[in-house]
């Protein structure tokens, strides 16, 4: 038997809210119970006075761990296949308007690279598509760009690095940065050069994505280079 305590302080739960989270004991996406405590004093098993309030806490519905708010910084496991769905479809994006669409096996890497980042009903009409919309919207460029080109095969006139594609681009990557690994970014952005070299030796502009996406996902410049340079030699063996 457990004996009341003459004077103690004791918290009442209540629930506020619930949701998703990645449970760091589980280790899995769970349901959450977000709980507000208010503590008071007890004498006698009597509550007397108002303690304040505890602070408030995520309780796991399936091991009943308790954690503080910010375990919901870490995104679930869904949320961060779409983060690196989004962040690959992207930055194929990016490198296909910066790279031009003209070769058959540049469009084929895009679509595998999409395809396997998740997008498993991605087609290269649909990639085209996108790009044509984008193209609408921030319209041709303009003089260096074209000519840092060099009039580059099936190039669609868009500033992969100024405009709208750039923002997006860190949008997509800089909030799945502090969750993937040092290999795990590099894998994204090697992958990405794949695309980029597919029709043969980077073009500046594909170098300016690649820089802006190694930047974006907080790898060195030194690392890029590296991680670039190991696709190049990838493709070379491939092909
Ligand atoms: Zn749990």
């Amino acid at each position: 038997m457990r004996n009341v305590r003459v004077v103690g302080v004791r918290t009442s739960w209540r629930t506020v809210a619930d949701g998703e989270f990645f449970c760091p004991d589980c280790g899995g996406d769970r349901n959450y119970l977000r709980r507000a405590g208010r503590r008071r004093l007890h004498v006698l098993g009597v509550p007397l006075l108002a303690r304040g309030d505890a602070r408030p806490v995520l309780e796991c519905s399936a091991c009943h761990g308790r954690f503080g708010l910010d375990a919901l910084d870490h995104p679930t496991t869904v949320r961060l296949s779409a983060m690196l769905r989004d962040a690959v479809h992207t930055l194929t994006l990016a490198l296909l308007a910066a790279g031009g669409t003209a070769s058959r096996t540049v469009r084929e890497t895009a679509v595998a690279a999409v395809r396997a980042a998740g997008s498993a009903d991605c087609t290269e009409d649909e990639l085209l598509t996108l790009l044509a919309a984008l193209a609408a919207d921030t319209g041709p460029m303009t003089g260096t760009y074209e000519a840092a080109t060099g009039g580059h095969c099936g190039h669609q006139g868009l500033d992969p690095c100024g405009t709208a594609l750039a923002i997006e681009l860190h949008e997509a990557l800089e909030p799945l940065a502090p969750h993937l690994a040092p290999a795990g970014r590099e894998s994204l952005l090697l992958r990405a050069a794949r695309i980029a070299l597919a029709d043969g030796p980077c073009t500046p502009a594909e170098r300016e994505v690649l820089a802006t996406a190694g930047a974006a996902l907080t790898l060195d410049p030194d690392d890029v280079e590296r991680v670039v340079a190991a696709a190049a030699r990838g493709t070379r063996y491939r092909g």
